[in-house]
């Protein structure tokens, strides 16, 4: 849409950011009827499918294609050589996100219904805004800015042209070391991937685990499986600064050590992406961390703008972004009050084997919680394909709800989705043994850890009070059965 056209009427909804969050937020907007303008200042699409779940899984599908071939010789099977093409590898990842690309264009959301402009949003009040310094009013605005990497202060770091998540895919070609920093969920993805292409990886983690927020076994399991790939993974090592040459260097640690580097790839955090926007002159407030203050129903402290996706500072997922988007947007068009429940966010590290968590911390669980943990050296699925490396463990309470768990194996993540299902809506271990599981799958541990509840309860003191009645009913019919001399039973 030309600037002139952007302030010929109000919009209902201005939406800003072309992410997830903007992108469900606007279709749904529009789908309610509402006269919407989605604006975006880059690529729509936004952070997943340009620079974080889309490049980083393909790139995870070449790598983890490389280590089956090579790990192929346990099933018998011979592959020769394996050489990974690092252009081909890279151009594979592009072509992904362009296959995926059209889904998010701006012709995808027109054809919804919705009005789309390119430009930069800068509020210049309560219900005004510019776009490239264009005009542009509104009733109401949905802010879907997302999050950029954080960079940390660290003195030298500048020089050697650090790659982020942002930059990484922009490589031509894999380097040969690359210093990975930070052991969140993308630097564990990455310098797994990285790795497996026969990238020299050094993963630099100043707290004492990987995925700190995790169960802690599930970090160990996978610190052992990265260092089984080749990866350097240095816990407890604080960074204390970069020295390099163009983009070669060393980063320095605290204990003296270092690790060399011909790309050194920064992953420690993100931050809310608020610069700019004139959020003072909107009258939209943010916390200490950055992110846009909202309520349970995703509106900012100005009420006639709402709030969606990574700049809220609520977990930074795809799937939270669409369902915030959804939700504000409703919420705004129509008037509800409909409140974001933030108590069954599903997590997955999609490295091998991936790490899956849904609901209460499964590592220190609370009061009146019981723990059940299977290992999946005991599911016949894996013992079959040989990757029994993880186990599930479940958190249930006094009423025998699943609340919590985390599941370390193959396609975790897939298996995941029942338990968030049963979190989510409260469903208890009976719930759970009573649905039929198919055999053999990767979510055979977590059937067993609910059938290992379920048998708890069957020996607690009122399970075994239950029991002993019903097996003295049943002799009780049995003897009067007898003493009738008939064969027919008095009950079934
Ligand atoms: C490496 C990596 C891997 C990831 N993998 C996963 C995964 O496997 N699963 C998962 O669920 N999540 C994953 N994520 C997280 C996921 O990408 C984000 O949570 C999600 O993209 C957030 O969506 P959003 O709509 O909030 O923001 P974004 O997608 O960041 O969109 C925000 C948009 O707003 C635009 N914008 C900003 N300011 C303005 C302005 N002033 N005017 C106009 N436009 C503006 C930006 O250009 C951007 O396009 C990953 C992230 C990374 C970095």
């Amino acid at each position: 849409m030309p600037p002139a056209a952007l302030d010929r009427a109000r919009w209902d909804l201005l939406v800003v950011g072309a992410g997830t969050a903007g992108l469900i937020g606007a279709q749904i907007a529009a789908a309610l009827g509402a006269r919407v303008l989605l604006v975006e200042r880059e690529r729509f699409g936004g952070d997943c499918l340009w620079t974080g779940c889309v490049p980083s899984k393909a790139l995870l599908a070449a790598a983890h294609a490389a280590a089956d071939a090579r790990a192929a010789e346990r099933y018998g099977v011979h592959v020769g050589d394996v050489r990974v093409d690092g252009p081909a590898v890279l151009a594979a990842v592009r072509q992904a996100i362009e296959t995926i690309a059209p889904v998010d264009s701006p012709d995808a959301v027109r054809a919804s219904g919705a009005e789309t402009a390119s430009g930069s949003v800068r509020f210049t009040g309560a219900t005004r805004a510019e776009v490239d310094g264009a005009p542009a009013r509104f009733r109401q605005a949905l802010l879907c800015t997302g999050s950029a990497p954080r960079m940390p202060d660290l003195t030298g770091l500048a020089d050697v042209d650090p790659l982020t998540t942002d930059s990484v895919w922009s490589l031509s070609d894999l380097p040969d070391r690359l210093v990975v920093l930070g052991g969140g969920t993308s630097g564990c993805e990455l310098g797994q991937a990285f790795a497996r292409l026969g990238v020299h990886v050094t993963l630099v983690e100043a707290g004492d685990r990987l995925l700190a927020g995790e169960d802690p076994r599930a970090a160990e399991v996978l610190t052992e499986a990265l260092r089984r790939d080749g990866v350097d993974v240095r816990l407890g090592s604080a960074p204390v600064r970069v020295t390099g040459d163009g983009r070669q260097g060393r980063l320095h640690l605290a204990d003296g050590g270092g690790a060399d580097f011909d790309r050194l790839l920064v992953t420690v955090g993100r931050d809310p992406r608020i610069q700019g926007l004139g959020l003072d002159a909107a009258g939209v407030a943010t916390g200490e961390d950055g992110s846009v203050v909202v309520d349970d129903a995703l509106r900012t402290t100005n009420p006639r703008i709402w709030a969606a996706g990574d700049v809220t500072g609520h977990p930074a997922f795809t799937h939270v972004a669409g369902v915030h988007g959804n939700l504000a947007a409703t919420n705004a068009v129509l008037g509800l009050r409909r409140r974001v429940d933030l108590s069954a966010v599903p997590r997955v590290t999609f490295t091998r084997p991936e790490v899956a968590a849904v609901g209460e911390p499964t590592g220190e669980p609370g009061a009146d919680r019981r723990v059940h943990t299977q290992p999946l050296r005991r599911a016949d699925r894996a013992i079959a394909e040989q990757s029994t490396e993880g186990f599930t463990r479940l958190v249930v309470d006094g009423r025998h709800r699943v609340r919590g768990a985390t599941v370390v194996g193959p396609r975790a993540g897939e298996a995941l989705t029942e338990l968030t299902l049963a979190v989510s809506r409260g469903l208890t271990t009976s719930h759970l043994t009573g649905a039929m599981h198919p055999y053999p799958t990767y979510a055979d541990p977590q059937w067993n850890a609910a059938i290992a509840d379920y048998r708890g309860r069957l020996t607690s003191r009122s399970g075994r009070i239950a029991l002993t009645a019903l097996r003295l009913a049943r002799r009780v019919r049995l003897a009067l059965d007898d003493r009738r001399g008939s064969d027919t039973p008095t009950t079934a």
